[in-house]
C-alpha cells in the first residue's frame, strides 16, 4: 500500500463520510443523540484537516501559494471555532432555533462563495455540467443564507410580524424569475465569464428573492422554513462538493439536504400543512379578527388544590411547550411527577412535534431532566388517552393544546393537529397570565368548563405543587 497524501486524504474523507452517517444514525434516539453530535463533529474535523494534505504532492498549482492560503484557511478556521465555541456555550436553550438559523445560513453563504470564487475565476476552464451546478448551488445557497437571517431575526424578535404587499407573489416570481434568466446567461450565453457586476446582479437577486420568500412567512409556520432552509444548504454544498471534487463535501451536503428534507415533510405533516402551504399562504400571522367570540370565562386555581387533585388521580397527562423551556422548570416538573408517580398515580408526557420552538425542544428539556424515555409518547400514541385521564396539565403549552385548530375552519391554525388536552376530565393550565402562544391565536382551550388556569411562572408552580404534596404526604395522609 503507497501511503501518498492523495491516498491518505481519500481514507480520511471515508472516514469522515462513515462518522457523519453513523453520528446521524446516533441521532435519532435522544438516548445516543449526544453522542452522535460528536462522532459527526470528529467527521468534520478529520475532512477540514485532511483538506490541508492538498498542498502535498497532490495539487502542485497550489504550492506557491502555500504560505498565504494556509495562514487564509488557519485565520478562518481560528475565528469560526472561537466564535462557535463562545456562542455555543452561553446560547440559552429557548434561544437554540434563532442559532440553528444563523448557523445555517452561513453553510448557505459559504456554498454561495464556492460558487462566486469558481464564477469570479478568469483563468478557469468551465464545463457545462460542473459550471450549472455551481450556479444551481449558488442560487440556493444565496436564498438559504437571507432567508435564513431574516427566519432568525423574526425568532429573536428583531422583525415582528408579517410583511406582506399586495401582489407579492408575482413580484416574488418576477425576482426569481429574473435572477434564474442572469444564471442561464451566465451558464450558456457567457459559458462561466461573465462580466464581474453581472455575477454580482445574479448574488444580488438571489438574496433579494431569499428575504422576499420569507418575509411574508409568520408565526407557526417557521420551524418547517428553518427546515426548509437546511435542506437547501445541504444541497447547495453538495453541488458546490461537486464542482470541487471534494467527497467530503459533496457527501456532508447530502447528508444534510436529504435529513432536512425528511424533517421539512414529517414538520409539514405534523402540522397538516404542504410546504407549498407554508411558503405561500398566509398561516400563523395571529388574526385575530377572523377567530371568532370564545364564550366562557377563565377560572384560576391554587397550585396547591391542582396538585392534591393529581395526587389523588389515577391517571395523569402532561403536555409541556414553550414556557416550560423559559422556566427551566424541567427539574421540578419531574420531581413533582415522582412524587405523584410513588403515590401510585399513573402518569405520562405528551409530546407534540412543534412544541417549544425547535423540533425535538420538549425531548431535550426532559431527557436532562432524566426523565425515563417510556414516560415519554409522540402525539399520535398518547392522543386516544385524554379522555381516559383524570387530569391534564398544560405546562407553557398554548398553540399546541388549541381545539381551535381541530374545529373553528375560520382559525389561522385550523387544520393542525393538535393533543387533545380538552378531552380530559380535568384540565390545568400553568401559564404566567394572559400571553398568546406564538401564533398569536387565543385559545378557547382556557374558557372550558373543564380547565382551570393556575397562574404563575411554571418553576414557582412546581415549588408550590411539590410542597402541597409533601406536606400532605408529611400530614400523614
Ligand atoms: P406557545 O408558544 O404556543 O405558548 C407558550 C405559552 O407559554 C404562552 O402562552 C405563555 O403564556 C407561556 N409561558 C411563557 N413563559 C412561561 C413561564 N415562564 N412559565 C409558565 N408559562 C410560560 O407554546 P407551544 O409549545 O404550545 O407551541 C409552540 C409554538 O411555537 C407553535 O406555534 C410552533 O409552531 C411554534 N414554533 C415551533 C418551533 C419548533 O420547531 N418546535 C420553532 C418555532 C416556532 P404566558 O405569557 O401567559 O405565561
Amino acid at each position: 500500500m503507497n501511503l501518498t497524501p492523495q491516498f491518505i486524504i481519500d481514507a480520511c474523507y471515508f472516514a469522515a463520510a462513515f462518522l457523519f452517517i453513523y453520528g446521524l444514525k446516533r441521532m435519532s434516539s435522544p438516548v445516543t443523540a449526544r453522542s452522535g453530535i460528536m462522532v459527526a463533529g470528529i467527521g468534520m474535523l478529520v475532512a477540514v484537516l485532511a483538506s490541508f494534505l492538498y498542498y502535498f504532492g497532490v495539487n502542485d498549482a497550489a504550492l506557491p501559494h502555500l504560505g498565504t492560503n494556509v495562514v487564509f484557511a488557519a485565520v478562518a478556521l481560528f475565528l469560526g471555532t472561537a466564535w462557535a465555541w463562545w456562542s455555543g456555550k452561553r446560547v440559552a436553550m429557548t434561544a437554540m432555533p434563532q442559532m440553528v438559523a444563523l448557523y445555517n445560513g452561513m453553510g448557505g453563504g459559504a456554498a454561495a462563495c464556492i460558487a462566486a470564487v469558481e464564477l469570479l475565476r478568469t483563468n478557469a476552464v468551465h464545463q457545462t455540467i460542473p459550471l450549472l451546478l455551481a450556479v444551481v448551488g449558488a442560487l440556493i445557497g444565496a436564498v438559504s443564507l437571507s432567508g435564513s437571517l431574516i427566519a432568525w431575526a423574526k425568532l429573536d424578535g428583531r422583525i415582528n410580524g408579517v410583511w406582506r404587499i399586495g401582489g407579492q407573489q408575482i413580484l416574488n416570481g418576477i425576482v426569481f424569475l429574473a435572477t434564474l434568466g442572469v444564471g442561464i446567461y451566465i451558464v450558456f450565453v457567457a459559458h462561466g465569464h461573465a462580466a464581474p457586476g453581472i455575477v454580482a446582479a445574479f448574488f444580488i437577486g438571489a438574496l433579494i428573492f431569499g428575504v422576499m420568500m420569507t418575509m411574508p412567512i409568520g408565526g407557526a409556520d417557521m420551524p418547517v422554513v428553518i427546515s426548509l432552509y437546511n435542506a437547501f444548504t445541504g444541497l447547495a454544498v453538495g453541488f458546490e462538493g461537486y464542482v470541487l471534487q471534494n467527497p467530503a463535501l459533496m457527501i456532508a451536503g447530502m447528508v444534510v439536504g436529504s435529513a432536512g428534507t425528511l424533517l421539512t415533510l414529517l414538520m409539514a405533516k405534523a402540522m397538516n400543512r404542504s410546504v407549498s402551504n407554508v411558503i405561500f399562504s398566509n398561516f400563523g400571522d395571529g388574526g385575530g379578527e377572523q377567530q371568532g367570540e370564545i364564550k366562557g370565562s377563565q377560572k384560576p386555581a391554587e397550585a396547591g388544590d391542582a396538585a392534591i387533585n393529581m395526587r389523588y388521580a389515577s391517571k395523569v397527562i402532561i403536555a409541556p411547550g414553550y414556557g416550560l423551556a423559559v422556566a427551566q422548570a424541567q427539574h421540578k416538573l419531574y420531581e413533582f411527577v415522582k412524587l405523584l408517580t410513588d403515590a401510585g398515580v399513573e402518569v405520562k408526557f405528551a409530546i407534540h412535534p412543534v412544541a417549544g420552538r425547535m423540533p425535538g425542544h420538549m425531548n431535550v428539556l426532559l431527557a436532562e431532566a432524566g426523565v425515563p424515555y417510556d414516560m415519554i409518547y409522540d402525539l399520535e400514541d398518547i392522543n386516544g388517552e385524554f379522555k381516559e385521564a383524570d387530569v391534564a396539565v398544560v405546562i407553557g403549552a398554548n398553540d399546541t393544546v388549541n381545539p381551535a385548530a381541530r374545529t373553528n375552519k375560520s382559525s389561522p391554525i385550523y387544520g393542525m393537529p393538535i393533543l387533545n388536552v380538552d378531552q380530559a376530565k380535568q384540565v390545568y393550565v400553568i401559564k404566567r397570565g394572559q400571553g398568546k402562544g406564538y401564533s398569536g391565536v387565543e385559545n378557547e382551550l382556557f374558557f372550558a368548563d373543564n380547565c382551570n388556569l393556575v397562574y404563575g411562572d411554571a418553576q414557582k408552580v412546581m415549588v408550590a405543587m411539590i410542597q402541597a404534596v409533601k406536606s400532605l404526604e408529611g400530614g400523614g395522609h
